[in-house]
């Protein structure tokens, strides 16, 4: 009954996370509410995050640079780095900024029992940049489960020797629960209270 584009362009918003077939109807004909100017600038975004954001060549974060904000940031604390397992997190705790440390982000976690190896989510990268950078506290800040855990405890036997602080975020955050609902006060307090890896 819809025009073939429309379709396509139901079906091109159906792919995104949470979106079905009434919210990407909606959007759809949002569209033709828009102006000339913001199609445009729909239509050079979508383009644009694809061919300029990349990985930061240091830290994983996302970048239009070869080094990213953050890790070019002099003002920041180098001697202290947070570890997260997805960009989503440096954001988050970016948002609650009380963070004034470095960031690393890795691919994931471990998870054996989904194949997934140490060597799958670039743990050497990690490692080669504390071996280079002398940092005083490495930090973990995975979301509670057996992966992170498990990371957690990978990493820091590597690191055992090398006279580095190694800690986590404290509990009180829910096993299982994804870090992007975690509120803001909660991750503070998770960071303040952090304690040792072990
Ligand atoms: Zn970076």
């Amino acid at each position: 009954m819809y025009p073939d584009s429309l379709k396509n362009l139901i079906e091109s918003f159906k792919c995104l996370p949470s979106v079905g077939e009434k919210t990407a109807e909606r959007f759809a004909f949002s569209v033709f509410d828009l102006d000339d100017e913001q199609v445009e600038l729909f239509k050079i975004s979508l383009d644009d995050v694809r061919t300029k954001v990349h990985p930061c060549s240091v830290c994983n974060l996302l970048t239009e640079d070869d080094v990213c904000s953050i890790c070019s940031d002099d003002k920041r604390n180098n001697k202290i780095l947070c570890v997260v397992e997805d960009v989503k997190s440096v954001f988050l705790f970016e948002k609650i900024g009380m963070f004034k440390g470095k960031y690393h982000v890795l691919n994931g976690l471990i998870s054996p029992l989904d194949g997934i190896n140490p060597e799958d989510i670039g743990i050497d990268k990690l490692l080669d940049r504390i071996q280079n950078e002398k940092y005083d506290e490495i930090i973990f800040a995975f979301k509670p489960s057996i992966e992170g855990e498990t990371t957690s405890l990978y990493i820091k036997k590597i690191l055992d020797g090398l006279n580095i602080k190694v800690t986590k975020l404290a509990n009180g955050v829910p096993i299982g629960a994804d870090m992007e609902y975690i509120d803001s006060l909660t991750l503070e307090r998770a960071l303040n209270d952090r304690k040792d890896v072990s």
